[in-house]
């Protein structure tokens, strides 16, 4: 078979050391009778370890050469099979239709890991967890704690909806050809009851991106046009804090405040 010759549009960057891969199957743990879902298997660097566990087998992948590949090599697999798809448009409902909870896996094209990560955060209710390799800048993000330098819209939006846990990390030199970027690896865990739920999580959307859009200001300056300075005192927050010192928490409850209040008569 001819050698593959990665495409940076699809943000190709394939794993080869083997360390690593074993690291990532035993993350993972796959068991019998669990669904996987792989995003951008590639050469199918961590697929066989999947596939072999005997879980039932889905693998997304949008680049049609990799997928020919893919099905001549798994495909006579019964556990296997392969959609040639964009991930980031792709209803995974149709996955769970028996009410089984997917499992997600994917070392994740950079380039579009926020968006898709989005996407795949609006069916927390059908995932039972997701492990992804990702920029290491990103998982680091994701996993910031309330007022350290990489917290903001990720952390909290991610945050709201998961249990976050950063792995390990993974060196360039680990992917052929090598990211200019270092690589982590992370798990993430839908909450089955989310700790601080909103009312209306769009608007927690939009109150987290005007917060942090004005990261320097205060509160009060970077909420002007949200919330009032009394309104926030009431709610037990200081006004005059920066925006990357309030909790998820807080974030929710602002967001409920006004809530309840355009509910009223
Ligand atoms: N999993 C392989 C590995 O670890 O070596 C490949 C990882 S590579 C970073 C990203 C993979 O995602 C590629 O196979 C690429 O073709 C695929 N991909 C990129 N964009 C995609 C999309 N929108 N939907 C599905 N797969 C995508």
């Amino acid at each position: 078979m001819q050698n593959h010759r990665p495409r940076k549009r699809f943000g190709q960057n394939f794993l080869r050391d083997a360390h690593i891969i074993d690291k990532i199957i035993a993350a993972v743990a796959p068991a019998p009778g669990q669904h996987i879902v792989e995003i951008g298997p590639g050469e199918g660097a961590i697929t066989r370890g999947l596939v072999d566990s005997g879980t039932t087998f889905t693998a997304l992948e949008i680049d049609r050469d990799l997928a020919s590949r893919l099905r001549l090599e798994f495909g006579t697999a019964e556990n296997f099979e392969l959609v040639e798809t964009d991930a980031l448009t792709f209803d995974l409902a149709g996955l769970s239709a028996g009410g089984q909870r997917l499992r997600i896996v994917g070392n994740l094209p950079y380039n579009i890991s926020t968006p898709l990560l989005f996407h795949l955060l609006q069916y927390t209710e059908i995932i039972d967890d997701l492990h992804f390799m990702l920029q290491k800048e990103v998982v680091e993000r994701m996993s910031a704690t309330v007022g350290s330098r990489n917290y903001g819209r990720l952390s909290i939006m991610v945050q709201y909806a998961c249990e976050v846990t950063p792995l390990f990390p993974v060196p360039a030199g680990a992917f052929y050809p090598p990211p200019k970027v270092e690589s982590a690896v992370l798990r993430l865990r839908p909450w089955r009851q989310l700790p601080h739920p909103a009312i209306n999580h769009h608007h927690l959307g939009v109150l987290v991106n005007t917060a942090f859009q004005q990261r320097r200001k205060t509160v009060r300056n970077a909420l002007k046009t949200i919330i009032s300075e009394e309104a926030l005192t009431s709610l037990g927050i200081d006004s005059k804090i920066r925006p990357e010192n309030l909790s998820l928490e807080d974030f929710v409850n602002i967001s409920n405040s006004l809530q309840t209040t355009h509910r009223q008569p």
